[in-house]
């Protein structure tokens, strides 16, 4: 399947061309992999690149297969920026350079003090052998990997156009005020006795979020996959004796596990979606779920 769409594309090329010159509205095109990376590259490139994601919103960036459409737009763009380990790059990097071989590719996870995970990072059941890697990829859950993920895309577009380095370091030094702002607003609010130090979450996609904070990140699903009864049970028991309050769910995974263990322990059910291109909002919004305050209906998870 994946070899029939790129056999396409030397046919979609030559469709292609006196299509439009460059990005969306006539600009050079900057391909990054998800939203939140659209969001710290389009801060810092401003008017001069037009920032496109290879994953679209509702997408996960684990399983997400491209199109033929988006090889075209890849093999016209004047760079990719990956965002590091996440499973659409681990399956598709190679072969999406194999067709535009003149690509820059740069890594903007470099720096980043990576977290090395257990088991394997599975996100189809039928599919095991591809997101057997050992690095946490959820990265941009965390201002201060932002920071570094900031410096690397401005530090990648600056060798992409010198003639607007000034330009770039002007609004990336006004990105990184905006982050440290965020940062220090989450150290307030987390900070406050009605916080909690720990939470469930479908998906572990908020573990660097969990090490910048001190809190405790409880995945509902087991090594990538459903969870069994029993893990289940461990997880409604370690609810109830952490007095757990909160439990996020992403709108890309099944919300009925997490709706079970809502109903047994009264915790409630937080949806996010750190896949967001509003990072800055999602990153508040994690926060304030962490600071709701006991219910009335608490004696629930006696
Ligand atoms: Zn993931």
């Amino acid at each position: 399947m994946k070899r029939v769409i790129l056999s396409l594309v030397p046919l979609m090329l030559l469709a292609g061309c006196g299509g439009r010159p460059g990005g969306r509205d006539g600009k050079p095109v900057i391909m990054v992999t998800i939203e939140p990376q659209r969001y710290f590259a389009q801060a810092i490139a401003g008017e001069k690149f037009d920032v496109v994601s290879m994953v679209p919103r509702g997408s996960s960036p684990e399983t997400y297969d491209p199109v033929p459409r988006q090889l075209v737009e890849l093999s016209e763009s004047k760079a990719y920026l990956r965002i590091g380990y996440i499973g659409f790059e681990q399956t598709w990097m190679d072969r999406l350079l194999k067709s535009a071989p003149h690509l820059p590719v740069f890594d903007t996870s470099e720096g980043i003090d990576l977290i090395e995970e257990e088991g394997t990072h599975a996100h189809s059941p039928a599919d095991t052998t591809i997101h057997a890697h050992a690095v946490e990829p959820h990265v941009w859950t965390s201002p201060v990997n932002a920071l570094l993920i900031a410096s690397n895309t401005c530090r990648a577009l600056c060798q992409l156009d010198k003639g607007n380095e000034a330009y770039f370091l002007l609004r990336y030094d006004s990105l990184c005020r905006r982050i440290q702002r965020l940062d220090s607003v989450i150290c307030r609010r987390l900070s406050t006795p009605g916080a909690s130090k720990s939470f469930l979450v479908y998906h572990p996609t908020l573990t660097y979020f969990a090490r910048d904070y001190g809190l405790r990140q409880v995945p509902i699903e087991e090594d990538g996959k459903e969870p069994s009864p029993a893990y289940l049970k461990q997880v409604i028991d370690l609810c109830r004796a952490e007095r757990i309050r909160t439990i996020f769910v992403q709108p890309e995974f099944d919300t009925r596990n997490a709706e079970t263990i809502a109903r047994q322990t009264g915790t409630a059910v937080t949806p996010i979606n750190p896949l967001s291109y509003d990072w800055e909002r999602e990153m508040l919004r994690v926060a304030d779920a962490l600071l709701i305050l006991p219910s009335s209906c608490d004696h629930l998870s006696k």
